[in-house]
């Protein structure tokens, strides 16, 4: 069986080559792909994934132009990997590939993506604890029972990267997305080690991006089919309320002669009313849109250079 390990990496010079030793030593007696996807590296994590590609051509790697975030990198690897199964790690050594075998049994239990959970975080607090908020949030909006989303250490049937498309910054939300696809999902403990080189490529923002995307992917995922079931519920409920009380503003108007000019309460009623309508015709707009969309476009990225992949491989990657 063809193992497919894709790996985005963003300056990581210090950890490729072994990384790479234990990826080896882990997947007999299976063959093997390692496919390196540089996002923009400015050290030498090129030449390095170079060499190593030069010495062993089952290792392949792909230079994109510019940074263009994890999701893309990642996105690229999905299509050009040929294995019948897809890992995904992190190029810091923060993933143990001495897992790979646990992944492997799992998959072979009949689950298409098995996604690891960092039970022993070796990461500061103030990236821990905010993580464990985003994973009740994501578990609950998507009724997904995960408790580490954001694992990079993952491993798929390939039919899932190849139906997944990824924008944004949305490798955060693979699970949801594949749930919401029909794939049986289940979770492993994975050790995770310390980062010993370079540094972590994310800081605060990436809770609020994670906010922004969590929107995004709940919308693709529920309501893209039916966006007026969203807003069409906000809207309506919104307008009923400020009817009722605009009704209630004219009974006391009408039959009992109160002023409305002091009354808070009707600008509430408007606003409630106007809001309402508006929240509505959105919704049809959206239905409008959906039912002329075309299917999304991969994320643009731009190849600078490849090593040990073949036309072929290029070709379908253009076409698909
Ligand atoms: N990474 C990437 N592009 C980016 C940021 C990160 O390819 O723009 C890669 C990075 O090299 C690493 C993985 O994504 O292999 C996870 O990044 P990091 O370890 O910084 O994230 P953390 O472990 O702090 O969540
Ligand atoms: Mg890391």
């Amino acid at each position: 069986m063809l193992l497919s390990f894709v790996i985005p990496v963003y300056n990581e010079q210090d950890s490729l080559k072994q990384l790479t030793d234990e990826i080896i030593a882990n997947c007999a007696p299976h063959n093997y792909e390692i496919i390196f996807i540089d996002d923009g590296s400015q050290d030498h994590s090129f030449a390095i994934m170079e060499e190593l590609a030069c010495q062993d051509p089952n290792i392949k790697v792909v230079k994109f132009r510019r940074n263009f975030g994890k999701a893309a990198a990642l996105q690229y690897g999905f299509n050009l990997a040929q294995g019948e199964i897809v890992f995904t790690l992190d190029a810091d050594l923060q993933d143990n590939p001495k897992e790979i075998p646990k992944f492997l049994d799992k998959i072979a239990e009949g689950w298409d993506l098995v996604s690891g959970w960092k039970q022993k975080r070796n990461d500061p607090w103030h990236k821990v604890l905010p993580s464990r908020f985003f994973n009740f949030v994501t578990a609950r909006a998507f009724h997904l029972k995960l408790k580490d989303f954001n694992c990079g250490f993952k491993a798929y049937r390939k039919e899932v990267v190849k139906e997944l498309s990824l924008y944004g910054e949305m490798h955060r939300y693979i699970p949801a997305l594949a749930h919401s696809l029909g794939y049986k999902i289940t979770e492993i403990p994975v050790e995770h080690r310390k980062r010993i080189y370079g540094h972590s490529k994310y800081g605060m923002e990436r809770y609020l991006r994670g906010f922004f995307d969590l929107l995004t992917v709940k919308m693709v995922t529920q309501y893209a089919k039916s966006p007026l079931y969203l807003f069409g519920r906000v809207g309506l409920i919104a307008t009923l309320i400020g009817t009722i009380i605009a009704i209630y503003l004219t009974v006391l108007k009408i039959f009992y002669n109160q002023p409305l000019s002091n009354r808070p309460l009707l600008f509430l009623a408007i606003t409630l009313i106007l809001g309402g309508l508006q929240f509505v015709s959105l919704g049809l707009i959206s239905e409008l849109i959906v039912n002329r969309s075309v299917p999304l476009r991969p994320l643009p990225v731009s190849v600078e250079k490849t090593v040990n992949i073949q036309k072929k491989e290029e070709l379908d990657l253009e076409s698909s």
